[in-house]
């Protein structure tokens, strides 16, 4: 059974008093849920630490619900448009668990559905009038909550718009739900990747996260050749040490997803609790960099705030630290502050 509430927790851990103090308030916190298949992980300190809230969440006023601006850079209802050559389809907003450090709070676990056949039609609308877009994030959310016949509908409206360009299939499914990847889910994704390119974007944060479920997986989409290539969020208490990290990366390589980037933090409401520090992030990138080739080493970025988009956290836009914060520059040359520690 799915764990919706502190109720159904306490059945299987002892919730601390910060755990049991957290408020569903409706403003800026996510749901309670956790899959059937993270249920029994949920002792494991790593796997607890990113389901099960804490009042902390409740009382963050650092940051906001949407740091990324993606209603300022929304083009249709489902469709943001942060960067020139690329968007992302927001393809509904369940999630097989919800994650507590999520991004995408003021969305993710709404309750507005996924998308409907309109807003699939007005965002494949914009994409064929907009050549200049070579890549679609089709994220959320999970888009695969949806089922076999909704997703097939999706990719085929999709390619039939625009059979040229990369698609990135997101999902944090191979961590809370593999059993989802059915053989009927791969014929779906099998026969709609002929000729439209895809890409898998797995999010893999503990190597605890990488059960033997997870692994057959990983294997059925290298035996269909479609590249699968993981985005790490740097936590605090769950991966933010340099041991924690090389073993991450070493397992993803060996099973052949390409460690890709690791994220620091967005200023998230509700998250501040979750974030590392900067400085400490960079330390961590530095011991990686000693342990693992190339190969295995991803990039440390940072999704700059006040939509300023992602630049690596090790780069000339890096100003530096003064005063407790960090300066940046966006691509475009705009200033972006970020604080060291919350
Ligand atoms: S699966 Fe993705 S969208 Fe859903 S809660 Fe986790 S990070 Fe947010």
């Amino acid at each position: 059974m799915a764990l919706k509430s502190l109720n159904d927790l306490e059945k299987y851990i002892v919730l601390t008093e910060e755990e049991k103090d957290w408020k569903e308030d409706g403003g800026h916190t996510l749901p309670i849920l956790i899959s059937d298949h993270l249920t029994p992980l949920i002792t494991n300190p790593a796997i607890r630490r990113q389901f099960v809230p804490s009042v902390k969440e409740n009382k963050d006023t650092v940051g906001n619900l949407d740091p990324q601006m993606e209603k300022e850079y929304s083009v249709t209802p489902r469709l943001v448009k942060r960067y020139r050559n690329r968007a992302a389809f927001l393809v509904t907003d369940s999630c097989f668990a919800y994650c507590r450090h999520c991004f995408r709070r003021r969305f993710a676990g709404s309750m507005v559905g996924p998308a409907t056949k309109k807003e699939i039609e007005e965002a494949c609308s914009f994409l064929s009038d907009h050549n200049e877009i070579k890549e679609v994030l089709l994220t959320g959310g999970d888009m695969f909550t949806l089922s076999d016949t909704s997703l097939d509908y999706l990719l085929c409206s999709f390619k039939e718009a625009r059979p040229d360009i990369i698609y990135r299939l997101c999902t944090r499914a191979l961590t809370s739900n593999p059993d989802r990847f059915t053989q009927s889910l791969f014929e779906v994704i099998k026969k709609n990747s002929i000729g439209a390119p895809y890409y898998l974007m797995t999010q893999f944060n503990h190597p605890s996260e990488i059960t033997e479920k997870a692994k057959s997986v990983i294997k059925e989409f290298v035996r269909l050749g479609i590249p699968i290539m993981n985005q790490t969020v740097l936590l605090r208490g769950v991966n933010d040490s340099v041991e924690v990290e090389t073993e991450l990366s070493n397992t993803l390589l060996s099973l052949r997803v390409k460690p890709y980037y690791l994220f620091q933090g967005d200023l998230v409401q509700g998250t501040a609790h979750l974030r590392v520090p900067l400085s400490k992030g960079i330390e961590i990138e530095k011991g990686m960099r000693e342990s693992l080739s190339g190969l295995g080493l991803p990039q440390y970025t940072i999704d700059l705030p006040q939509g300023g988009g992602k630049v690596p956290v090790e780069s000339r836009y890096n100003k530096g630290l003064i005063d407790g914060v960090w300066t940046f520059s966006t691509l475009d040359g705009e200033e972006r502050h970020y604080p060291e520690d919350d």
